[in-house]
């Protein structure tokens, strides 16, 4: 891959004409320029923090090899992501073991290894519930067990780093403090939890609502309920799915005003994401119908989604289609937000001199972001030039 010294566009934020110097994959300088060459845009590299699979890629399948994993890194380059964490949802302790294994392997390499910044568990310790447990498998649902994310966390060689889990089991809080402890950060998700316990999940540690709004119950009291009681907890982060179809488009609106610098997208992208329209066969639901709008659902029955298959782009186009957000918001919320939650500090993000290499160069396309090229830790990982 080849180092760059210096890369030329428009600064996200303000429209001006900048140049990056960049010096062993790390931004040197900024400089402003009277003029510039390039009509496209210079932000930070895009960052996901649950990414289940892509473009034909599944983490989560018995199957999957290194050399999945490798391409589903070089297609997320090409989307624009310079950070992300596989995610593997609910399964079987071996099933989720063998995945880490494979991830870790790929990982050998430097940069897939800088790209994949820690892998999410997302389950197994989540509602049993229908509505929060969503697609996840009842059957390796379980309460929290600290052994088992010991011997997962030794196989995954200390990469896991975030924790998705439901609050609603007495060992809860006890598992959430020593994850924290151990450097591992928890979100509250796919839950059930009633008040008191997502208050107290709160106080040992929790940090984030995992797709807040979604993989709840269809109906639930007006009030009190655990999307009320996440909202109000100002140290809680929230991730939303802004594909256009997991929520209304007020529901995101709500939850943007209510935590304006809190929020930030995730895709929750499955195989699916990146492919073209048509028919597809899915471990999950059987035949899956994929529109060119980007919608995934059973064909049997279309009214009900099978999972998402936006890319973090895409998520990112549609807040901004949406009128949610502005193009420098909507890329804030999946590039430097995600990664302030993660490293805890938001000073080290983003285009400032000393902060890694991590961009994209793009251009405005009828409300598309046509990537140009992708640098991650000044390397060109992709380029469409
Ligand atoms: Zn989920």
């Amino acid at each position: 891959m080849e180092e760059q010294k210096t890369i030329e566009g428009l600064h996200y934020r303000t429209q001006r004409p900048i140049r990056i110097n960049l010096d062993q994959g790390v931004i040197r300088s900024i400089e402003e320029l009277k003029e510039c060459f390039t009509p496209y845009i210079l932000a930070p590299g895009l960052v996901d923090l649950q990414v289940n699979g892509f473009q034909g890629v599944d983490f989560n399948e018995p199957e999957l090899e290194v050399s999945d994993v490798v391409f589903s890194v070089q297609k997320l380059w090409e989307n624009g992501m310079t950070t992300f964490m596989p995610t593997l949802i609910t399964a079987s302790e071996s099933a989720v073991s063998e995945s880490i294994k494979i991830i870790i392997e790929a990982c050998k390499d430097t940069l897939i290894n800088a790209t994949v910044t820690g892998i999410h568990l997302e389950g197994p310790f989540i509602s049993r519930e229908t509505g929060p447990r969503g697609a996840h498998p009842l059957e390796f649902v379980c309460e929290p067990d600290w052994d088992m994310v010991v011997r997962l966390q030794e196989v995954a060689k200390g990469k896991i780093k975030l924790i998705t889990l439901s609050p609603e089991y007495e060992g809860a809080p006890e598992l959430i403090e020593k994850c924290v402890g151990q450097g591992i950060q928890v979100a509250i998700g796919h839950t059930a939890a009633h008040s008191a316990q997502i208050k107290h999940a709160v106080e040992v540690g929790a940090s984030l609502s995992t797709h807040l709004g979604n993989a709840a119950h269809l109906l639930l009291p007006r009030h009190p309920n655990y999307i009320w009681d996440q909202l109000a907890m100002d140290s809680l982060w929230t991730s939303i799915v802004s594909d256009g179809f997991h929520l209304p488009d007020p529901v995101m609106k709500v939850f943007m005003k209510t935590k304006p610098e809190n929020t930030f997208l995730v895709s929750d992208s499955t195989k699916f994401a990146g492919l073209p329209a048509g028919t597809y066969q899915s471990p999950i639901g059987g035949t899956v119908l994929l529109t060119k709008e980007g919608r995934l659902c059973m064909q049997e029955n279309p009214e009900l989604l099978a999972g998402s298959a936006a890319s973090l782009k895409s998520c990112l186009e549609y807040l901004v289609k949406a009128n949610l957000a502005t193009w420098s918001q909507a890329i804030d919320m999946a590039s430097v937000k995600p990664l302030s939650y993660l490293t805890q500090k938001s000073s080290s993000i983003g285009l400032q001199a000393g902060n890694n290499a991590d961009l994209i160069l793009f251009e405005h396309k009828d409300s598309k972001m046509e990537i140009k090229k992708t640098l991650k830790a000044g390397k060109l990982v992709y380029s469409s030039l």
